[in-house]
């Protein structure tokens, strides 16, 4: 008996000018709180569409552009007290997924104002403010995803808060917004994005929709790879391909918005946090290894994968997620570090949730094999 649920409350908008002619901006209030980063939201353009936008409809706005790459919880919670003192009725985020993370953390410390920073992970809360999401990179899918990933430097992690109030009200798709991005961040968000269509394939949580939005969202985003790897400057990426970068990482958010994502995520905060390494590219060093791992319980699906990656093995999927000199896989770290990231990582419950749960020894051999001294 088939036994299934999906559900993913965004509403997507896509296409060139979506954003800049939504007629429909008028039902979510009169005060905007803008949530970006130091720039990406003015190099894309989408500040200035949002502007015009506001503009035209009569919204107020302010904007918060202080969020860092891998957010902290401080400064979440004063964008939280930010939108407050604005009055914000909604939050529009833009950027890659730090702002958009930001965002919807930022929305729940507003609508919660006694709320202690890490009491983000634990407390009932009232819902956070509605926000309206515009990706700037094709990556993170975090725009269709009820997540927000913070950095927590007191555990020395990221960590993630999860609720159906955190599902963007609207998702703005317009891929002349991802342009701007160097040929590095193109192909590191574009490895993200494969990671969660690829993780979320061997989740326990995997289903029939999911299952479907993965066969859909890895073929497009491995011609991207192959072409983005190619590229010696931004501006030698098609348009094609960045949409079809920017289709398939929100199909692939819609994926881990069900399934969550695996040991490649959890595995990969560690280089994020230790060794700053940009998250698509940690998760580059884990992806085709994982693949692996999980044939060992399911070959077929497995081997689905590397055909929907036109590559033939775990070996051709590392070749191609290793192919751009822009984002090369050359960290090496001592056996002493590795063996406390592989500690610090297999209870996390991305390892369980998968459907072969890998061992500390196991995931030890992944991290000497990729970032041992000798590899
Ligand atoms: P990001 O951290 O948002 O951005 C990386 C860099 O690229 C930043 O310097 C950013 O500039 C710049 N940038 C962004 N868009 C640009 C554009 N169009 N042109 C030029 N530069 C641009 O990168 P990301 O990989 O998209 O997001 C990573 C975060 O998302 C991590 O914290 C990760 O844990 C999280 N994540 C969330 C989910 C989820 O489901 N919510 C899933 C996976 C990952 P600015 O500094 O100006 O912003
Ligand atoms: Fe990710």
């Amino acid at each position: 008996m088939l036994s299934m649920e999906f559900y993913n409350p965004v509403r997507i908008v896509s296409g060139r000018g979506a954003l800049r002619n939504f007629e429909d901006i008028g039902r979510f209030g009169k005060r905007c709180l803008i949530v970006t980063g130091k720039s990406s939201a003015k190099v894309s353009g989408a500040l200035s569409d949002a502007e015009a936008l506001f503009a035209k409809a009569g919204i107020e706005y302010e904007i918060f552009d202080a969020i860092e790459p891998n957010p902290l919880l401080s400064t979440v919670h004063t964008g939280g007290k930010v939108a407050r003192e604005f009055g914000a009725d909604f939050l529009l985020g833009i950027g890659g997924g730090s702002p958009l993370d930001a965002a919807k953390a930022v929305g729940i410390f507003a609508a919660n104002p006694d709320m202690e920073p890490e009491d983000i992970f634990t407390a009932p809360r009232k819902d956070a403010l509605p926000l309206l999401a515009v990706p700037t990179t094709a990556g993170t899918g975090s725009e269709v995803t009820p997540y927000s990933i913070l950095t927590v430097p007191s555990i020395e992690n990221k960590k993630s808060v999860a609720g159906d109030d955190l599902f963007p009200k609207v998702a703005f798709l317009d891929p002349d917004y991802t342009k701007s991005m160097p040929v590095s961040v193109t192909f590191s968000t574009a490895v993200d994005a494969l990671s969660h269509a690829v993780e979320g394939f061997f989740m326990k949580k995997a289903s029939l929709v999911s299952d479907a939005l993965t066969r859909q969202a890895i073929p497009l985003l491995a011609q991207g790879l192959r072409q983005a790897a190619k590229a010696k400057s931004a501006s030698d990426i098609t348009c094609e391909t960045r949409e079809k970068l920017l289709y398939g990482s929100a199909l692939a958010g819609m994926v881990i918005s069900r399934t969550g994502t695996g040991f490649v995520h959890s595995t990969g905060y560690m280089l994020t946090y230790y060794h700053d390494v940009p998250h698509g590219h940690a998760n580059a060093y884990f992806l085709a290894d994982f693949v692996a791992f999980m044939e060992q319980a399911v070959p077929e699906r497995a081997k689905e994968i590397y055909a929907l990656c036109g590559v033939a093995d775990a070996d051709g999927l590392y070749k191609l997620i290793s192919s751009c000199e822009a984002m090369p896989l050359d960290l090496r770290l001592p056996a002493e570090r590795l063996s406390y990231y592989a500690e610090r990582t297999i209870g996390a419950k991305n390892v369980v949730n998968a459907v072969s749960v890998i061992s500390k020894e196991e995931l030890l051999a992944v991290l000497q094999r990729r970032l041992g001294e000798k590899a």
